[in-house]
C-alpha cells in the first residue's frame, strides 16, 4: 500500500535518487518517498563501468569526489551490502606536454583538498602498469585511493541505508502527473505496473530521473537541459596474465581501462558522440542496452591495442552500448529549479554519476535542509542554465560534443564548437568585419578579442600565454589611454522598482544603495552566511527605481535570488 502523504518525493531510483534519499535520511528527514518506474538501477546505473576517481576540474567538484570515495569505502560496513568497492588506485597518462600540464594543475588542486596524488614518470607508470606501451608517454599522475566498484550494488547499499532510517522506496511505480498550486508542487499522481494509480501529497520534490530528467522536468514545470548519448565499452574474455591493476586513463586516446576479475574493460569518450532517444525513451526501457556499433568504436580500439598490446589477442566477450545523459556544459544539474519553489534536481551526470553520486547527494540534501547552498556550487547549480538550452535541436547538436569533452584538454578559454550562434547582438556582423573572434556565454556570441590584419582569427589554446595576449593588451591600452565603447548587450538587466526598492536592495547587497540618482554602485548579493550570491552593478535611476546589471551567465540565478528574497 502506497502512502498518500510525504515530506519529500524523489523521482528515480538510480544511484543519484538513492544517494539523495540516503543523505536526506541521515539529516533526520522523515517521510521520504522514492518512486522508481521499473526496478532500482534499471536505467543507466546498472551498466556503468564503475570507475570512482577524484581528479576533477574545479575545487568544489574535487571536494565532492573525495567525499564520494570515502563514503563508498565505508558503505559496505554500514549496510552489509557488498559494493565491490576496491581502492585499486588510478593512473592518468599524458601523451603531450599540454596534457601533462593539465594533470599537474589538477593534481595540485586535488592535493590542496587532501587527495593523495603523486606525479609519476614513464618508468614509474610501467612499474605500476606493466602491460602499457610507453610510446609517446610524457608522464602521469597516480591516485592511490581512487577505486572501482559495482555501481548497481553501490546504489542498492545507499537505498538500504536510506530504508534503515525509515525512507520508503517503491519500485514499479511511475510518477505520471503533478499537482501544483502556483509555483509549488503539492502532490504527485502515480501509476504502478498493475495499472493502479493514486496520489501522494508532498512538501518537496526531487527530479533524479537521469536521462528522463528533461521530460520529468517538463512535467514539473522546470527546464532541465540534457540529452542522452550512446556510451560504449567492451569487456574481453579472461586474460591469463591479468592480475589486479589500477584503473588506467589515457585521455589523449579517449580511453579508460579497468581490470575486473581477470578481464579487461575498455571504455571510450570519443570526440564525436552519438545522441540517442530523440523521439523519447521507449516506455518499457528497463535494463536495456543499445545496438553495437563496431565501426564507431574501432578507432578507439585500434589505439588501445597499441597502448595495451595484450588486448590484441584477447577475445571480446561483451560489446556494450548504453545510454547516459549529457548536459550542454558537461557539468551536472543540482539544486532548486528557478521556476518553482519546491522542485529540486540532481540529474545529467555526463558519465560520472557513480563517482559523483555521494557528493552530489550530500550537497543537495544539505541545500534542501538549509534552503541555501552549503558551499559554492555555481559550477552545477541548475539556475546557470538558460531557457533556450532546453531546446531539443540545440541539445542534440551540443551533446555530440560534450561526451568527448570529458577527456579533451580542458584548456583555459576553451570554446564549445557545436550549437553556436544562438544569440547575437545587433553589432555582430560589424564586429566580425573588424576581426572579432567570438566566444560563447549563455548562448551569446561575444567579441572576445580582435585579430590583426593577416593574423589567424582563431584561438590557439594553451596553458601558457594566450595567442591573443598582445591583441587584448592593445585593446586594454586603447581604452585606458583613449576612448572605448563597451557592448553590454549580452549582460543581464533587471529593473527593481517600487517604494521599497531602496530598503530591499540595502537588505540584499553588501554596499549602501542609499545614493544619489545617477550613481552606479558595484556590489554583491550576500547570503545569510556572508557568502557571495551575485556580483553586480546597481544604478539608481530614480527615487524608486534601480537597474541591476549582472553577468550574462547568471541573469536567471540573480533574478531568482531577488524574487525568492522579495517575499510578499
Ligand atoms: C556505458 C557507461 C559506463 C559508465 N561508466 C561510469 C563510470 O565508470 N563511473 C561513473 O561515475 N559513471 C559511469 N557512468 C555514468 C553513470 O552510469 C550515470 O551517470 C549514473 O548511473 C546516472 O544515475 P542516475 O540515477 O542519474 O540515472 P539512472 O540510473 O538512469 O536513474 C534514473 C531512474 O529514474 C527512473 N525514472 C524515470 N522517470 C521516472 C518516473 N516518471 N517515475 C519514476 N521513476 C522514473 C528510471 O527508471 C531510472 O531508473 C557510465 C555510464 C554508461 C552509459
Amino acid at each position: 500500500m502506497i502512502q498518500d502523504k510525504a515530506k519529500v518525493i524523489i523521482i528515480g531510483g538510480g544511484v543519484i535518487g538513492c544517494s539523495v534519499a540516503y543523505h536526506l535520511s541521515k539529516l533526520g528527514w522523515n517521510d521520504i518517498v522514492l518512486l522508481e518506474r521499473k526496478q532500482l538501477t534499471s536505467g543507466t546505473t546498472w551498466h556503468a563501468a564503475g570507475l570512482i576517481g577524484q581528479l576533477r576540474a574545479s575545487a568544489n567538484m574535487t571536494k565532492l569526489a573525495k567525499y564520494t570515495q570515502e563514503l563508498y569505502f565505508d558503505l559496505e560496513k554500514e549496510t552489509g551490502v557488498s559494493t565491490g568497492f576496491k581502492r585499486v588506485g588510478s593512473i592518468s597518462v599524458a601523451l603531450t606536454s599540454e596534457r601533462m600540464e593539465e594533470l599537474k594543475r589538477s593534481a595540485a588542486m586535488a592535493r590542496a583538498f587532501g587527495v593523495d596524488v603523486e606525479e609519476i614518470s614513464p618508468r614509474e607508470i610501467k612499474n605500476r602498469y606493466p602491460h602499457i606501451n610507453l610510446e609517446r608517454v610524457v608522464g602521469g599522475v597516480f591516485l592511490g585511493k581512487d577505486g572501482q566498484g559495482d555501481p548497481a550494488n553501490i546504489a542498492l547499499a545507499l537505498a538500504k541505508g536510506a530504508r534503515q532510517e525509515g525512507a520508503k522506496i517503491y519500485e514499479g511505480v511511475t510518477a505520471t502527473k503533478i499537482f501544483k498550486n502556483q509555483n509549488k508542487v503539492t502532490g504527485v499522481e502515480w501509476t504502478n505496473r498493475h495499472g493502479e494509480s493514486g496520489r501522494i501529497s508532498c512538501e518537496e520534490i526531487v527530479n533524479c530521473a537521469g536521462m528522463w530528467g528533461h521530460s520529468v522536468g517538463k512535467m514539473l514545470g522546470t527546464n532541465i537541459p540534457l540529452h542522452a548519448c550512446e556510451h560504449f565499452y567492451i569487456v574481453t574474455e579472461p586474460i591469463a596474465e591479468l592480475t589486479q591493476l589500477p584503473v588506467l586513463r589515457v585521455p589523449d586516446e579517449c580511453a579508460y581501462y579497468k581490470e575486473d576479475a581477470g578481464k579487461m574493460l575498455l571504455g571510450a569518450f570519443e570526440p564525436n558522440a552519438k545522441p540517442w532517444g530523440m523521439s523519447g525513451i521507449p516506455k518499457d526501457f528497463e535494463f536495456d542496452q543499445l545496438p553495437e556499433d563496431f565501426e564507431h568504436f574501432e578507432p578507439i580500439l585500434e589505439m588501445a591495442v597499441n597502448r595495451v598490446p595484450m588486448l590484441e589477442k584477447a577475445g571480446i566477450h561483451t560489446f556494450f552500448n548504453g545510454p547516459e545523459s549529457f548536459t550542454p556544459d558537461d557539468a551536472y544539474h543540482l539544486g532548486r529549479s528557478p521556476e518553482m519553489e519546491n522542485v529540486w534536481v540532481a540529474a545529467g551526470f555526463n558519465s560520472i554519476g557513480i563517482q559523483s553520486a555521494g557528493g552530489a547527494g550530500m550537497a543537495l540534501a544539505q541545500w534542501m535542509q538549509d534552503k541555501e547552498k552549503p558551499f559554492d556550487l555555481g559550477d552545477v547549480d541548475i539556475s546557470r542554465m538558460q531557457p533556450f538550452q532546453g531546446n531539443k535541436k540545440y541539445l542534440f547538436e551540443r551533446s555530440k560534443e560534450t561526451l568527448g569533452l570529458l577527456y579533451a584538454d580542458h584548456f583555459p578559454f576553451r570554446q564549445k564548437e557545436s550549437a553556436r550562434g544562438v544569440r547575437r547582438t545587433p553589432f555582430h556582423e560589424h564586429l566580425k568585419s573588424k576581426g572579432a573572434v567570438f566566444g560563447e556565454v549563455a548562448g551569446w556570441e561575444r567579441a572576445n578579442w580582435f585579430s590583426n590584419n593577416g593574423q589567424s582569427d582563431e584561438y590557439r589554446y594553451s596553458w601558457k600565454r594566450q595567442n591573443w595576449f598582445e591583441n587584448s593588451a592593445r585593446e586594454h591600452m586603447a581604452v585606458r589611454e583613449n576612448v572605448g565603447l563597451y557592448d553590454m548587450s549580452t549582460f543581464g538587466k533587471i529593473r527593481v522598482e517600487g517604494k521599497d526598492a531602496e530598503s530591499f536592495l540595502n537588505y540584499l547587497c553588501g554596499a549602501n544603495l542609499s545614493v544619489d540618482i545617477g550613481k552606479i554602485v558595484y556590489t554583491q548579493f550576500l547570503n545569510s552566511k556572508g557568502g557571495i550570491e551575485a556580483d553586480v552593478t546597481v544604478t539608481r535611476l530614480s527615487e524608486t527605481t534601480y537597474l541591476i546589471v549582472t553577468p550574462a551567465a547568471t541573469r536567471l540565478a540573480d533574478e531568482t535570488w531577488l524574487r525568492r528574497n522579495q517575499k510578499d
